[in-house]
C-alpha cells in the first residue's frame, strides 16, 4: 500500500505468518471474558468490526489458563469452553483473513481472587488482597501444565497463537526479582533459575502446539521496582525465550504496584520506546513496544527509527473501532484520538465493570449501540457545543438528520477548552480536532457567538431541541465570598498569569485537582517531554539500573506558588479519582508539596484570606486569591425560559445533571439520544 506510512504497511513475516502491518490490537480487558455465549458474541462483533479495518494483529484480554489464576472469572480450561471462543475467532477470520488473533493468557499470581493463589513465594504485592500461598514443586509444574494446556486449547478454538504475559507482576514475573521469588529450589536464587518457569512454559507450549502457532510473550523490559530486573537480565530473558521458541516478543513497562506512571494522560506519547530499541538489538525475534503510542505519525515515528518491529495499540481501538481504516485512507483528522484517560475502560476494568470508551460509548457495545441511517429525517436544533452537544450533534448528523449548532461562545468543545489547558491532559485538543472535523464531514450547520434564546427559534420548525447548555460553575455559601480575591476556576484558568503567589484551592474534585496542577506547574513539561517526565518520575532510561529507578531521585520541583487546596470531607482528597489515575495525580501533588487539607470548615473570607477551622481548631490562611472548585449547577436558563413553548426538548449532559457529572457521563447520553432520534 502506497502511503505516507510506510512502515506500518510493510507487511512482517513470523514462522509461516504474514502480518499484513505492523499495528496490533494490544490486550485490554473487557469484560466480556467472563461471560458465556452472549458475551462472546458480543466480543466476537467487538473484534471483527476492528478486524475488518485490515489491522494485522488482534490480541484479546487476558484470560486465566486455571482457577488459581483468574483475575476475575475469565479461565479457558476446559473443551467444552472452546465453541464460544470460536465465536471470537470465526468472526474475525471471517472479517478478515488476513487478520490473525492471538488469546491472552493471564495468570494473575498474586494478584488472583481465589484464595488458591500461587505466586513464586509468599509475598502479598503493594496492590494484592491476599498472601499467595507457597507452592510445592508439584504444585508449581501443575501451573506449566496449565499454561501448556490453555495454548492447547487455543489452537483448537482457532486462534492464531497466544501472548504469555510475563510481566506487570503477574504470576510468572514474581519468579524474576529478589523482592518476590524467595524459592530456593531450581525455580528460585541465581538468574537462569529465577527465569526458568518463562522458558518451560514457552518450550512446553512450543513442543505441544507445533511451529505454525504464534507464541508472543509479554517481557517486564522496565518493571520500575527499586531492585527490580538489571538490564542484563532483561537481556538475557529475551535471548533465553528466543531460544525456547517464542515468535515475538512484546515489551511491557512497570509492575501495576510500582508508583511510576505508563499509561495515563500525563505520560508523554512513545515514552517507552527507547527501551524496546535496545531489547531489539539483542534479539533476533520481532519486538513490539507499546504505551501512549495513539496516533499514526507516532507509530510511523516509532517504526522509521527502527525501535520496534510492531506497535501494539490497545486503548485507541476502543476510542475509534475504525482507526486502522483512517489510518489506511488518510483520514488521521476524523480519527477519535484516545486520551489516555482510562475512565471507562481500565478504571471500569478494576471495578469489575463492562469497559467503554469515555469518547466512544459505542466501544464493547457494538451490538446495542448503533448509528444507523434515519428513516425519519429530521431537522434538530442542539444549543451549546460542550461535549454532549458535540456528541449528539456528530451522530445525529451522521444518521442523516439536519442538525444545527448554536454556540454562545466563539468556539466549540465546552469545557474541553480548560481541560486542553491543564498540564498533561494536552489531549483534549485532539477530541476538539476530531469533532471539528466530524461536524464538517457530516454536515452540521455550525453557528459560533450565538447565544439563543428560544424566542430566535420560534418560527424555525425544529423537530427537536436538545438542550446541552452544560453547567456553570457553584457559588460559595461562604461569608464574604464576594471579596475581590474570590474568583472561579474559569476565571483562574483564562487569568493564570494574573494569578498570585499563595493560592486557596476550595473543592478538591477533579477540577480542584486540575488547578492545583496548572498552578504549580514549573518551567519543566514532564507530560509532552521524555527527559523531563523521567526527571519527574525517577527513571533512568540511559543507564537503566534495576527496574529502571534504583537509585534515581524523583525531582518533581516544588510549586514556587504555595497552594491550598481544601475540602469539607474527612476522607483522603483526591479519592473519588480515578483507580488507575487517581494516585498519580495526588502523588504529582505530594511531590509539589501542595498543602492538602480535609475536614475544612469554611468561616469567613476576609480581603487577604480565609478563615477555617479543622478540627475546632481555628487558623487563618493569607492567601492572594480564592479560586473556587466547588463543582457546578446544572445552566437550565434556556430550557426554562423555553418551557411554555411547543419544543419537543431533550436535556442532555451537565443541563440534565451536573452532580457527579464529568465528560464520560455525557458523552454517553448525548450518544444514546442522538442514535435512537
Ligand atoms: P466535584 O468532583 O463534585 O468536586 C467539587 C468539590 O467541591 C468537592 O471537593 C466538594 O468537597 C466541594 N464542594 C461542593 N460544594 C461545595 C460548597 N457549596 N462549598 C464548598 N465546597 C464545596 O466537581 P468538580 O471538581 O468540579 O468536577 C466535576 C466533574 O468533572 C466531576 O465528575 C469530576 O470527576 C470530573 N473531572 C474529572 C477529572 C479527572 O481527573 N478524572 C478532572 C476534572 C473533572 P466537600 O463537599 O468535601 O468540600
Ligand atoms: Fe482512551 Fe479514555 Fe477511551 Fe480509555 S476511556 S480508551 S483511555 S479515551
Amino acid at each position: 500500500m502506497k502511503n505516507k506510512y510506510r512502515h506500518i504497511f510493510e507487511p512482517l513475516i513470523v514462522g509461516n505468518h504474514i502480518i499484513k502491518n505492523r499495528i496490533i490490537m494490544g490486550s485490554m480487558h473487557t469484560g466480556l471474558e467472563e461471560g458465556g455465549q452472549d458475551d462472546f458474541s458480543r466480543m466476537g462483533e467487538y473484534f471483527a468490526e476492528r478486524a475488518s479495518t485490515g489491522v494485522g494483529l488482534i490480541i484479546t484480554g487476558g484470560i486465566s489458563p486455571n482457577e488459581e489464576g483468574a483475575l476475575d472469572g475469565a479461565i479457558f480450561n476446559q473443551q467444552s469452553q472452546i465453541a464460544r471462543h470460536k465465536l471470537v475467532t470465526d468472526a474475525v477470520h471471517n472479517a478478515n483473513v488476513d487478520t490473525k488473533i492471538c488469546m491472552q493468557i493471564l495468570h494473575s499470581g498474586p494478584l488472583a481472587i481465589s484464595k488458591e493463589l500461587v505466586a513464586a513465594s509468599p509475598v502479598r504485592s503493594r496492590i494484592g488482597r491476599l498472601v499467595p500461598n507457597e507452592m510445592s514443586l508439584e504444585v508449581l509444574r501443575k501451573q506449566i501444565g496449565d499454561f501448556i494446556k490453555c495454548a492447547e486449547l487455543c489452537k483448537k478454538a482457532n486462534y492464531d497463537g497466544v501472548e504469555i504475559i510475563g510481566s506487570a507482576g503477574y504470576f510468572i514475573s514474581t519468579f524474576f526479582v529478589n523482592k518476590t521469588n524467595l524459592r530456593t529450589d531450581e525455580y528460585g536464587g541465581c538468574f537462569p533459575n529465577k527465569i526458568r518457569i518463562a522458558t518451560e512454559i514457552v518450550e512446553g507450549i512450543r513442543k505441544s502446539v507445533g511451529e505454525d502457532f504464534l507464541i508472543i510473550f509479554r517481557i517486564p523490559a522496565m518493571d520500575m521496582l527499586e531492585g527490580g530486573m538489571s538490564w542484563e537480565e532483561i537481556c538475557t530473558l529475551g535471548q533465553a525465550l528466543e531460544n525456547s521458541g517464542v515468535s515475538i516478543v512484546s515489551t511491557h513497562f512497570s509492575w501495576h504496584e510500582s508508583p511510576v506512571p505508563t499509561i495515563a494522560t500525563m505520560v508523554p506519547r512513545a515514552a517507552f520506546t527507547s527501551v524496546t530499541k535496545r531489547l531489539k538489538s539483542v534479539i533476533n525475534v520481532p519486538v513490539i513496544t507499546s504505551n501512549r503510542i495513539n496516533m499514526p505519525d507516532v507509530a510511523e515515528t516509532v517504526l522509521a527509527n527502527g525501535d520496534a518491529d510492531l506497535v501494539s495499540m490497545a486503548r485507541p481501538f476502543l476510542a475509534d473501532g475504525k482507526i486502522f481504516e483512517k489510518i489506511k485512507e488518510g483520514r488521521e483528522d476524523e480519527i477519535n484520538t484516545c486520551i489516555a484517560c482510562n475512565q471507562a475502560c481500565l478504571d471500569h476494568a478494576f471495578d469489575k465493570k463492562e469497559i467503554s470508551c469515555l469518547v466512544n460509548p459505542r466501544a464493547c457495545n457494538e451490538t446495542n449501540l448503533n448509528y444507523l441511517p434515519t428513516t425519519n429525517k429530521k431537522t434538530i436544533a442542539v444549543i451549546g457545543a460542550g461535549p454532549a452537544g458535540l456528541a449528539f450533534s456528530e451522530i445525529a448528523a451522521s444518521r442523516g438528520h439536519h442538525v444545527e449548532l448554536f454556540e454562545a461562545s466563539d468556539q466549540i468543545g465546552g469545557q474541553f477548552n480548560l481541560a486542553k489547558q491543564i498540564p498533561g491532559k494536552e489531549e483534549f485538543h485532539e477530541t476538539i480536532r476530531y469533532f471539528s472535523t466530524m461536524l464538517k464531514k457530516n454536515g452540521v450547520k455550525l453557528y459560533l457567538n450565538k447565544k439563543v434564546q428560544p424566542i430566535d427559534l420560534m418560527d424555525k420548525n425544529y423537530d427537536e431541541v436538545i438542550v446541552s447548555t452544560g453547567v456553570y460553575p457553584r457559588s460559595l455559601d461562604i461569608p464574604g465570598s464576594d471579596e475581590d480575591i474570590v474568583i472561579s476556576y474559569i476565571d483562574a484558568i483564562r487569568n493564570i498569569d494574573k494569578i498570585g503567589k499563595k493560592v486557596v484551592l476550595i473543592g478538591a474534585g477533579g477540577i480542584g485537582f486540575d488547578m492545583a496542577e496548572l498552578l504549580s506547574h514549573g518551567k519543566k513539561n514532564p507530560s509532552t517531554n521524555i527527559d523531563d517526565f523521567a526527571e519527574q518520575w525517577g527513571i533512568d532510561f540511559t543507564n537503566h539500573p534495576r527496574g529502571g529507578v534504583t537509585g534515581v531521585m524523583a525531582k518533581a520541583s516544588k510549586s514556587e506558588r504555595e497552594i491550598y487546596l481544601l475540602q469539607r470531607k474527612v476522607t483522603p482528597l483526591g479519592i473519588a479519582l480515578g483507580k488507575t489515575t487517581g494516585w498519580t495525580h495526588r502523588l504529582s501533588l505530594r511531590k509539589k508539596e501542595i498543602k492538602m487539607l480535609k475536614g475544612v470548615t469554611y468561616k469567613k473570607i476576609a480581603k487577604n484570606g480565609i478563615y477555617i477551622s479543622i478540627n475546632d481548631e481555628d487558623q487563618f490562611i493569607e492567601c492572594d486569591n480564592i479560586i473556587v472548585c466547588a463543582g457546578q449547577e446544572p445552566d437550565r436558563s434556556f430550557f426554562n425560559s423555553a418551557n411554555n413553548t411547543e419544543f419537543r426538548m431533550h436535556l442532555v449532559g451537565g443541563a440534565y445533571e451536573a452532580r457527579e457529572l464529568d465528560a464520560k457521563v455525557a458523552i454517553k447520553q448525548a450518544s444514546q439520544l442522538a442514535a435512537v432520534i
